[in-house]
């Protein structure tokens, strides 16, 4: 074993047997399976409680410079850390915003002076960042956004609203797109890019249900809001190039990630343990030979999901078109794991249409919840049709 593996493998020991030793005890709520579902504020101060741990313990922002939080070390410190975690099952770190595409952004294009203001805030979960990016009537179709942002002396007028803002209403910053110029002769150069206050007058949220009951995400609505100059990236006119940038982290073809994890792990082999009791007819549901068929359909599909993820990582195997496999992984493993949790749902017969609060649902209701918010990884960051068309134009190469 060489030096280098050595020592990342003396690393890896010491992540889990810190992990095992802090690994938070179960709080006697439902806590969310994913980020888009922090809904509550005893969610909200659990899990702000547990990434600024994990923070202050040294085991995120790995990649990030040690003068603005971070660690400083290799990006390959941050798999690890995030590998363990999702081996021990560990609670999400939820303010993936930040820690997964603004602060990447801030990282790579952002001012000394913005790094310094920012990043440190975001890893150790005292400042939470949400995204305003899609309009009513404007979510694949960003190009087409309406909220202004007009200049008047230091500050920019923000007037207009935003639509599913994910954790709109405990955020402290947005990256907003806004139009800064509707007489633009291409509409997307009249677009800009603002890291923005939420704390401001004039900017106000409410909360949108979604079909589990939880809350996740809000309307905001931008009515005379003052913020300050500075907060422009990029300068003016800048916004799509940079909107575009941030897309690529949200849809993983970018790293740069401070770590984390965005969702709870769930896996085949969650899926046939739970399955295990599980009786049709009075037989076992796993010797059915239509379910093991499927299983085996989805036990493949993983396990290619997983090698195309490691072979993503391999330069040299992806070297003539390098964000292919990430684009096209955002696709794939959602719609996998909407599929999976269908079928999970649909294996355990009636008692499939049992839901959370049922005291009969098996595992409380978890795989119903799954299959519920498992939809919302096929819309969020790009629908699966628009990414579907992304991966045909860019990686395949076909016409429009
Ligand atoms: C849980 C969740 C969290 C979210 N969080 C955020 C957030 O924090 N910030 C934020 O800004 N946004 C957020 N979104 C919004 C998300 O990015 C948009 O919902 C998404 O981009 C789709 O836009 P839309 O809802 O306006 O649908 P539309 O764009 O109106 O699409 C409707 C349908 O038409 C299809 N379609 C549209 N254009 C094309 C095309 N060119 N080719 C083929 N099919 C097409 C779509 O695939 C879809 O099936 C979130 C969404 C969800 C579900």
């Amino acid at each position: 074993m060489n030096a280098a593996v050595k020592e990342l493998e003396d690393f890896r020991r010491e992540v889990a047997s810190w992990l095992k030793a802090n690994k938070p005890a179960d709080p006697g709520f439902l806590l969310p399976q994913t980020f888009m579902e922090v809904g509550s504020e005893e969610q909200l101060e659990f899990l702000r409680e547990w990434q600024h741990k994990v923070w202050s313990a040294g085991y995120l922002g790995m990649a990030w410079a040690k003068e603005h939080g971070g660690q400083g070390v290799d990006a390959i410190y941050q798999s690890v850390v995030d590998q363990e975690m999702r081996r021990q099952a560990v609670p999400i770190c939820f303010n993936v915003i930040g820690l997964g595409w603004a602060g990447p952004l801030i990282n790579d294009i952002g001012t000394e002076e913005e790094k310094q203001r920012y990043l440190k805030g975001i890893l150790s979960a005292e400042d939470i960042w949400c995204q305003g990016f899609s309009e009513p009537d404007h979510g694949s179709d960003l190009g087409n956004a309406r909220t202004r942002a007009e200049r008047d002396g230091d500050d920019y007028v923000i007037n207009g609203s935003k639509i599913w803002t994910t954790m709109g209403n405990y955020a402290k910053y947005m990256i907003l797109l806004a139009r800064t110029n509707p007489e633009a002769e291409r509409k997307y150069d009249g677009l800009s890019f603002f890291l923005a206050p939420m704390t401001v007058d004039g900017v106000s949220t409410r909360p949108i249900r979604k079909l589990t009951g939880e809350y996740g995400f809000t309307e905001t609505f931008f009515d005379n809001a003052r913020i300050p100059a500075d907060c422009l990236m990029g300068g003016e006119g800048a916004g799509w190039k940079i909107a575009m940038k941030t897309l690529q982290y949200e849809r993983g073809a970018e790293a740069g990630a401070a770590g984390g994890l965005a969702f709870v792990r769930i896996v085949i082999d969650d899926l046939i343990q739970q399955l295990r009791d599980v009786t049709r007819d009075g037989k076992p549901v796993l010797e059915d030979p239509l379910i093991r068929d499927q299983l085996v359909s989805l036990i493949m599909e993983e396990k290619a999901i997983s090698l195309g993820d490691r072979r993503s990582g391999i330069p040299a195997l992806t070297s003539d078109y390098p964000m292919s496999l990430p684009l096209s992984n955002k696709l794939r493993w959602t719609e996998y794991a909407r599929r999976m949790r269908q079928f999970a749902i649909n294996a355990q017969g009636a008692d499939g249409a049992l839901f959370v609060g049922d005291d009969r649902a098996r595992e409380g209701g978890f795989w119903q919840r799954a299959y519920l918010n498992s939809f919302s990884a096929t819309i969020g960051g790009g629908t699966s049709q628009v990414q579907a068309n992304i991966v045909a134009e860019h990686v395949l190469g076909l016409p429009k």
